[in-house]
This record gives C-alpha cells, sequence and structure tokens, in this order.
C-alpha cells in the first residue's frame, strides 16, 4: 500500500507543486490549506509523513506539530517554511519536527528528504490509537463518539478537543490559559467562564457524580487536572 503524505499549506502553487510530484512518486495526498483543516487533518492520524507550512491562515506549523505530538502521532514531520533564520528552525524542532526546508527549494531534495524521512520512521513504533478510556467511559479522537453518562455520543468538535489536551496532558494542571491556547487557538479568545462552561459540561458526561468530580478535577487558583483514576 502506497504511504500517505498530509500537506498543510496555504499557498496554492506550492501545495500542488508537492502534491503532484509526490503522487508522480507513487505516495498518496490528503492535504489542507489552513490551521484549522490543518488540525482536523492531522487528528485524523491516517497517514505515515505530514510536511506542514510555518506560517498559515489561522494558526503556525509549529503548533501544528505540537498538536500531533500532543495526540500521540509519531510520524515524521517535515516543516516548509520561508524563514531562513536559525529561530524558525530551532523552533520547529523544538516543536517535534523532524526536519525543516526553507523555501525556495528544489522539489528533488524535498523528495530526497520524504524518503530518507520514511525510511528512518519504518523502524518507529505505529501511532497510538486516537482512543482514550477511563472509569467505563471512551472516547473516540478519530470521529469524536463518546461513551458518557448519556449513552454513546457524538462530542461537539470543542468538547473533543478539550478532551484531546487534557489526554495527552494527563496528572498536568492545565490554566485556563492553556486550554484557551490550545482549544480556542489565539486569535479568538472567549472568556475564562467559556472554559468553566464547557468544564461544567464535561463533567455531566465523564464524572460519575459530577457534583464531586475525580477525573477532571479542579486546582484552586490554577486551572483543570485530568487523571483517568482517582
Ligand atoms: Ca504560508
Amino acid at each position: 500500500m502506497a504511504d500517505r503524505i498530509a500537506i498543510v499549506e496555504d499557498e496554492r502553487l506550492v501545495r500542488e507543486l508537492v502534491a503532484v510530484n509526490l503522487r508522480h512518486a507513487g505516495y498518496e495526498i490528503v492535504s489542507a490549506d489552513n490551521y484549522e483543516e490543518g488540525r482536523a487533518l492531522l487528528a485524523k492520524q491516517d497517514f505515515q509523513l505530514a510536511i506542514l507550512d510555518v506560517m498559515l491562515p489561522g494558526g503556525d506549523g509549529f503548533a501544528l506539530t505540537r498538536h500531533a505530538r500532543d495526540l500521540g502521532c509519531n510520524v515524521p514531520i517535515l516543516m516548509l517554511t520561508a524563514r531562513t533564520d536559525t529561530q524558525s528552525k530551532v523552533r520547529g524542532l523544538d516543536a517535534g519536527a523532524d526536519d525543516y526546508l526553507p523555501k525556495p527549494f528544489d522539489v528533488n531534495e524535498l523528495l530526497a528528504r520524504v524518503r530518507a524521512l520514511l525510511r528512518r520512521a519504518s523502524g518507529r513504533p505505529a501511532t497510538a490509537p486516537p482512543r482514550l478510556a477511563f472509569a467505563g467511559f471512551w472516547v473516540r479522537f478519530d470521529t469524536g463518539q463518546a461513551l458518557t453518562n448519556e449513552g454513546e455520543v457524538s462530542l461537539s468538535d470543542k468538547e473533543l478537543r478539550l478532551m484531546e489536551v487534557f489526554s495527552a496532558n494527563e496528572n498536568r494542571a492545565l490554566t485556563r490559559t492553556d486550554l484557551l491556547e490550545e482549544v480556542w487557538g489565539m486569535d479568538q479568545f472567549p472568556t475564562d467562564r467559556t472554559v468553566d462552561n464547557f468544564i461544567l459540561r464535561l463533567r455531566k458526561l465523564f464524572e460519575p457524580d459530577p457534583e464531586n468530580p475525580v477525573h477532571i478535577v479542579t486546582l484552586r487558583g490554577r486551572g483543570y487536572l485530568f487523571r483517568s483514576s482517582p
């Protein structure tokens, strides 16, 4: 079966150039042209390598890379950027990218890097299943379905994303600001109260006794913490 490659790039000509050449080299391609669609694409985790542009409408490739790694996505990530400063390179690698290619690039070099990354990755463990299970509840991050106190339901995008963030940060304190940045993005901050309302909703779904939460707990003055067992 052909390896599938996910591309997130807003410049149409670059995206098409990369896609056409990779297809010609025998890969399957899935693509997105902005940050939000890129996140949705990465959450599916049905690809073997991702090529992410740094500057995207709605966000950046660094945050996308962190998002993919938070989800347990272990495939190689190659970042594309017009920037040639080492600062961007360091940020990309810190965020969990494997390689970095400044634009403009030679397509043959891109193909060679893709081949090398896939070769190196073939020894890595497969992507973790995109599923959280705890205390008789479960959440599927690929479909958004969840088994809750209300039976099997479809979580909203924000509810699902909150559970993804909690799952990726189990036993770690998360401030409201952390959650706002991770779930709502940097450009569209709702109020802290929005976060609290979503937490109340998640407790109704995922706490044996929502009045006395043991999984999504409040850390007074610090935010919230998720733990799968009390
Ligand atoms: Ca761009």
